[in-house]
């Protein structure tokens, strides 16, 4: 199959575009689109056929449910049972925003967008483009990120490229995606609502607004609430060291010692820094990911780097780790689901 190409404005679509991704997407086809997170891989959420070949252009386990994009809170009540008074709060505050709702689903919802399970988790997104396709397609949009199942989120049409060319009907380009990493995912369906994932919506956002929020602990027993987040996920080829600790300057000494060690054994070392901490590393490799003062600019170019260390074919990544609090929780969070090895350094 042959990708089609489309390059729009973020901020004004072009209407004729728009009217071509959204009849695609009516016919059963699949359309890559930004998101104020990262890029989409779109589908008719209500056509069971076409979310299907979601799973299968990017290698997807059936199991792991997908989120449907809507442009009004009117659309969610056709995916949904029930809408609670504490949803609505929600999406009236962080919608358009970066905060997917896990609620109970309707009949409507096939099965293949919600994995069988008796929950849809939905979202609006922040962007023009993504809100103009929904609208286009006069449909809900079921849409994971656009990249191939185990690799970064992509973040930009030529990520999607790298993934996804000849598998889909067509990429909507409209530049970066400004957040860069995933929404926050908020199970509502418990008596304290639980966050699945952190992303753009902190906790403390949300617990103003509803007060407790509770965060899902990272390993469970029994079956994962999120089964997205039993797969390692945004991870690299090679095998990435993550360093995190009580100063800068422990962290950088300790990544130090650690790339000379894997250097001394002739193995190509890629370190990933901050800017702030990439003059540490000159004669390394060092791809940076942002401002490490700044976790938003962490955020914003985070899977970009993770893909260009995947680019050098390096034997080992030794990353320098961001503390968790705001959005650092969402980018420390996706570091560590890329580590495969993670060192505390106290002293
Ligand atoms: P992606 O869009 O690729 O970032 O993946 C969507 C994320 O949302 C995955 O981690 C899914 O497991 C999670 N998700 C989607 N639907 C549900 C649901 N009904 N219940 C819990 N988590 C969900
Ligand atoms: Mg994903």
């Amino acid at each position: 199959m042959k990708t089609f190409y489309w390059r729009v404005d973020a901020f004004q679509p072009d209407d004729r575009i728009m009217d071509r991704a959204g009849f695609i997407i009516r016919q059963g086809g699949l359309v890559a689109f930004p998101t104020e997170t990262v890029y989409g891989l779109g589908a008719d959420a209500l056509n069971a056929a076409a979310v299907e070949r979601i799973f299968t252009a990017k290698g997807r386990p059936a199991d792991n449910p997908l989120i449907v994009h809507v442009r009004s809170i009117e659309q969610v009540y056709s995916l949904v049972a029930a809408l609670p008074d504490r949803a609505l709060k929600l999406a009236r505050a962080f919608w358009p925003g970066p905060l997917t709702m896990v609620l109970p689903r309707s009949r409507e919802v096939p099965d293949a967008v919600t994995a069988g399970l008796d929950t849809v988790a939905v979202r609006m997104p922040a962007h023009r483009v993504a809100l103009a396709l929904i609208n286009a397609a006069g449909t809900p949009i079921a849409a994971p990120s656009a990249n191939a199942s185990g690799r970064p989120s992509p973040t930009t049409a030529e990520h999607v490229r790298q993934d996804l060319d000849g598998r889909i009907e067509a990429v909507i380009d409209a530049g970066p995606a400004p957040v860069g990493v995933e929404s926050t995912v908020l199970d509502l369906t418990t008596a304290v609502p639980v966050i699945l994932r952190p992303g753009g919506v902190t906790r403390r956002r949300l617990m103003e607004l509803i007060g407790n929020v509770a965060v899902h602990p990272e390993k469970t027993e029994g079956p994962p609430r999120s089964p997205g987040m039993k797969y390692r996920h945004y991870a690299p080829g090679a095998p990435v060291i993550l360093v995190e600790g009580a100063s800068a300057a422990l962290v950088r000494n300790k990544m130090r010692e650690l790339a000379a060690g894997f250097a001394g054994r002739g193995m190509k070392v890629v370190i990933l820094a901050s800017s702030e901490s990439a003059g540490y590393f000159r004669d390394y490799r060092c791809v940076t990911y942002g401002r490490h003062a700044e976790p938003a600019t962490v955020a914003a170019g985070l899977y970009d780097a993770l893909r260009r260390c995947d680019e050098l074919a390096p034997d080992v990544i030794v990353a320098e780790g961001v503390e968790p609090g705001g959005m650092g929780t969402a980018v420390a969070d996706r570091l560590r689901r890329a580590a495969s090895e993670i060192i505390k350094v106290t002293r």
